[in-house]
């Protein structure tokens, strides 16, 4: 497995990726240590949880700059992503052992009927997860998953597997046993040769493409599956905000992480009464991106991280030029080594285009005129998808009313690209199943056990 440095082409290393073989034996070393770590008193488990966060914390320098090499993250945002992750971390700490304690919810008078729910955890299983935040979206996963007494099989991407290995260093220098936590290194063909093994769940995040696979292959195996999958996500900017602030914040939505994150702004409709001063704005917002080495602090956008979606891309410009849309800004691939792709600005588009109905994933958006809030929320709602939907406008009363029609598991106003650990992050429609964080994405890594007990 070659893992090259999306910004330059260069190898970064070569590693050997697992076979059916090594993937089997990883299934069963992590199904023989299981039932200990799950006897592990809570704490202890714990204990290794807040040991992992600051081995994280003191290896943070080195850890950024390996992230920002193999995924083309710039710098600045790698680290936010490793201060993030110690963030979720703290609210895992504080909330597992209350969101896992058994519930009495009924006692009889004369003291004869009990009735409680225990928390069991799932048992083995596998975590595959992207490249685009691999420690936010594995670490949603395994952290929660560890603490509720699981061992977990953790597949990071292909193109974050340096990550990965650093994630499974932590883990066991932190005190998690070396057969609790188990990366299982390769591509999509070990990902299936990993969902072959008897696992108790499986915790995905990727496309929906990927997703919709493997809710195929797990249905008939009556284990949990949880999907978190794409998303195809609008902002509605109604015509009584503060034109350049709100320009400013919905380009840092779309373009943060080089539009390479599950939640980026994808659409953008604007209230027509201010539509050609917010395509000003929003303009002159990215025009001052910087677009540049990943390894240097002032940049802001980085490397495409997977060749394949330059031409994507590239495909989606087209389609909307082609049906009528003002190209304002980059429209292309970069020249020279590495993928690269320009900050792309797209203005009067409409829903026959790709642009506006498949994830782009990538620094590219379009902008669309809308004439009122019945209109917006039609157009927001005219997706496969639906993972989060944002309003920017100073009543907070219409925002409530607009965002209740609006069928998306985490809706934003005046704000965007945000995800909370006190929040559930779900998806509806293709956006995906289930969900994590929050003290429901605690209680997800076990299953409810009924107890009836009579005196
Ligand atoms: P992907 O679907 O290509 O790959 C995801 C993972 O699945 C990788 O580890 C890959 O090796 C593995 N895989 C591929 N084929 C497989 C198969 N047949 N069986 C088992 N495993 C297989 O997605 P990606 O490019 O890594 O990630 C980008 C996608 O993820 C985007 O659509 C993005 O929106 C989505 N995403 C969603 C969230 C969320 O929270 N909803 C977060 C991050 C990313």
């Amino acid at each position: 497995m070659k893992i090259l440095n999306p910004a330059t082409g260069a190898m970064l290393a070569n590693l050997a990726a697992d076979s059916a073989k090594t993937v089997r034996a990883k299934y069963e070393r992590a199904r023989a240590a299981q039932p200990a770590w799950a006897a592990t008193p809570i704490r202890q488990r714990l204990t290794a949880i807040r040991k992992f966060r600051e081995i994280l914390a003191d290896r943070q320098p080195d850890l950024a700059q390996t992230l920002s090499l193999e995924v083309g993250k710039p710098i600045r945002q790698s680290r936010n992503e490793l201060n993030g992750l110690a963030g979720r971390i703290d609210f895992f700490l504080e909330h597992t052992e209350r969101a896992l304690r058994d519930e009495k919810v009924f006692a009889d008078p004369q003291g004869k009927l009990e009735e409680r729910i225990g928390h069991v955890p799932l048992g083995v299983i596998a975590n595959i997860s992207a490249w685009n935040y691999p420690y936010f979206v594995g670490g949603n996963v395994f952290v929660p998953a560890l603490a509720a007494g699981n061992a977990v099989l953790y597949k990071p991407s292909e193109f974050a597997t340096l990550t990965g290995m650093h994630i499974e260093d932590m883990l066991h220098a932190a005190g998690i046993p070396d057969d609790v936590f188990i990366a299982v290194v390769g591509d999509g063909k070990t990902g299936g040769a990993l969902l072959r093994q008897p696992v108790d769940g499986v915790f995905f995040t990727g496309s929906y493409a990927t997703g919709a696979k493997i809710a195929a292959s797990t249905g008939r195996r009556m284990i949990k599956t949880q999907l978190e999958l794409g998303g195809k996500d609008p902002i509605y900017v109604c015509d009584d905000v503060d034109v350049p602030a709100a320009a400013a914040a919905v380009a840092d939505g779309a373009f943060y992480n080089t539009g390479q994150s599950c939640c980026s702004v994808e659409r953008v409709y604007v209230h027509q009464k201010i539509y050609d001063a917010f395509v000003a704005a929003f303009v002159a917002a990215v025009k001052g991106f910087k677009v540049g080495d990943p390894l240097d602090d002032a940049t802001y956008i980085g490397a495409i991280t997977r060749k394949p979606q330059l031409a994507i891309l590239q495909k989606q410009v087209a389609d909307a030029k082609k049906k009528g849309a003002k190209l304002l800004l980059g429209g292309g691939a970069i020249k020279g080594r590495g993928n690269w792709f320009a900050p792309t600005v797209l203005a009067n588009v409409d829903h026959s285009m790709q642009l506006m109905r498949d994830e782009s994933f990538g620094p590219i958006i379009g902008l669309m005129a809308v004439a009122d809030d019945r209109a917006a929320v039609e157009l927001m709602n005219d997706t496969e998808f639906g993972l989060t939907a944002g309003v920017y406008t100073t009543s907070e009363k219409r925002a409530k009313r607009i965002l209740a029609q609006v069928a998306a598991g985490t809706v934003y106003w005046n704000c965007c690209d945000r995800v909370s650990p006190r929040l559930p992050w779900s998806g509806v429609k293709h956006s995906g199943i289930g969900l994590t964080l929050s003290t429901y994405g605690i209680q997800t890594f076990t299953r409810p056990k009924a107890w009836h007990l009579r005196g």
